[in-house]
């Protein structure tokens, strides 16, 4: 069992022409076949999707020039979850900070249990994932079911605040996927909690471990409870926003039109006739939703490739100093106060004006437009 196969930092702060050659060696085959186990052949693009790097059309793009469609289609079907969670935010706004379909049963605690955050479960194959993503930012999908799961439905706890914990250290920390993910385990935005035993723990991490206090059946799971030692409520401890040029004091030559990124788009080809960028870093929103050093680093890398000022303040003052300046910036739900002339992101799936409220409900309706 190696969940370290997870990629670090390093793997990210890469050149545009490298992330090109990896879309180009995506094995859709393998990548459906193997997905769900630790080791298997998932894409790692999750950072570069987050913060806008590349898109999720990138992606279709590049594996669908080399591949037949049915070889695609679980591949776009899961690009799919992606685009589902951000037209959920862009129709629910705030409402996804909250529980969305209807209340989270059962619930006794709001911190993240000690054992888990601290990556002492003991659970092997759950620990050694917990402290790779502290130490390096990433994690696997069913390493991060398992971890809500335990979160959620094992010690008792809302969804929220483990939510904030794991989006602190994602590398690819995303406000839609991320809290919905975890509604979706915890019951709140789906129909039935996710729960998983040992054995499927062994299974997809190639393990064998034995006797922990997760070997039960199926039958047994609902009733089963992180141990209390480890379930104690505890909080993270979140480093604070680095220092960054405050926008106020920020200098851009007089009326000069302004490409206004958000670190949710980092894409080094965006308007690219224009001058002056700025990434704008909203410091209260920094302060509900938080983010690692790796995270920063990450930021700090591509905005460098957007050719572009890292500056940050409140959306007032923003406003205030970009009042004299042409502005133009990206659709992005978290964005929606900020100044500017807004231009539409990239979707895979485009889509007739409405909320879905379930994944299979949004592609039935989408899969057409890609063929399926
Ligand atoms: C509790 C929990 C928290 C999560 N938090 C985040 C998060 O903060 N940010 C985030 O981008 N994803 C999140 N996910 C979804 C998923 O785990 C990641 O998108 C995926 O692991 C990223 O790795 P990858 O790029 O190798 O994915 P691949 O499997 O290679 O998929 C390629 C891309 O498709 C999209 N995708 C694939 N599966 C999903 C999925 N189930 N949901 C949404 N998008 C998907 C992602 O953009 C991903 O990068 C979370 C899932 C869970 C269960």
């Amino acid at each position: 069992m190696n969940p370290l196969i997870a990629p670090r930092p390093d793997h990210f702060c890469v050149e545009l022409e490298q992330i090109h050659a990896r879309l180009d060696s995506i094995d859709p085959v393998a990548y459906d076949k193997t997905r769900n186990y630790l080791a298997g052949a998932t894409t790692w693009l999750g950072p570069f999707l987050a913060h806008g790097v590349i898109s999720t059309t990138d992606v279709a793009k590049a594996v669908r020039s080399r591949h037949t469609d049915d070889a695609c289609y679980r591949l776009l079907f899961e690009l799919g979850w992606r685009e589902f969670f951000h037209r959920t935010w862009q129709h629910r706004g705030d409402a996804i900070f909250s529980d969305l379909r209807g209340p989270q049963h059962g619930v006794r605690h709001e911190l993240p249990p000690a054992g888990l955050i601290q990556g002492i479960t003991g659970i092997n194959a759950v620990d050694a994932c917990i402290q790779h993503l502290t130490k390096y930012g990433t994690m696997h999908n069913h390493a991060r079911m398992w971890v809500a799961a335990i979160a959620c439905n094992m010690a008792h706890t809302r969804w929220l605040e483990p939510a904030r914990w794991l989006h602190y250290h994602l590398l690819d920390g995303d406000l839609a996927s991320n809290t919905l993910s975890w509604q979706w385990v915890a019951g709140t935005f789906s129909n039935k909690r996710y729960l998983a035993n040992q054995d499927n723990i062994n299974r997809y991490s190639d393990s064998e471990q034995a006797g922990t206090w997760l070997d039960l059946s199926y039958e047994q799971l609902p009733e089963v409870s992180l141990p209390s030692k480890l379930a104690e409520p505890a909080a993270p401890t979140y480093a604070a926003l680095p220092s960054l040029t405050a926008i106020q004091d920020l200098s851009i030559a007089d009326r000069a039109p302004v490409a206004l990124h958000s670190i949710w788009n980092l894409d080094p080809h965006w308007q690219r006739d224009i001058e002056q960028h700025i990434v704008f870093v909203d410091s209260e929103l920094h302060e509900r939703w938080p983010m690692s050093e790796n995270r920063w680093t990450f930021i700090k890398h591509w905005a460098e490739r957007c050719g572009a000022v890292l500056a940050t303040g409140t959306t007032e003052h923003l406003t205030e100093r970009l009042a004299n300046h042409e502005v133009v910036r990206r659709e992005y739900p978290a964005c929606n106060d900020w100044p500017g002339t807004v231009t539409e992101r990239a979707w895979l799936y485009p889509l007739p004006d409405k909320s879905f409220n379930s994944f299979f409900a949004f592609w039935k309706q989408v899969k057409g437009s890609v063929g399926y």
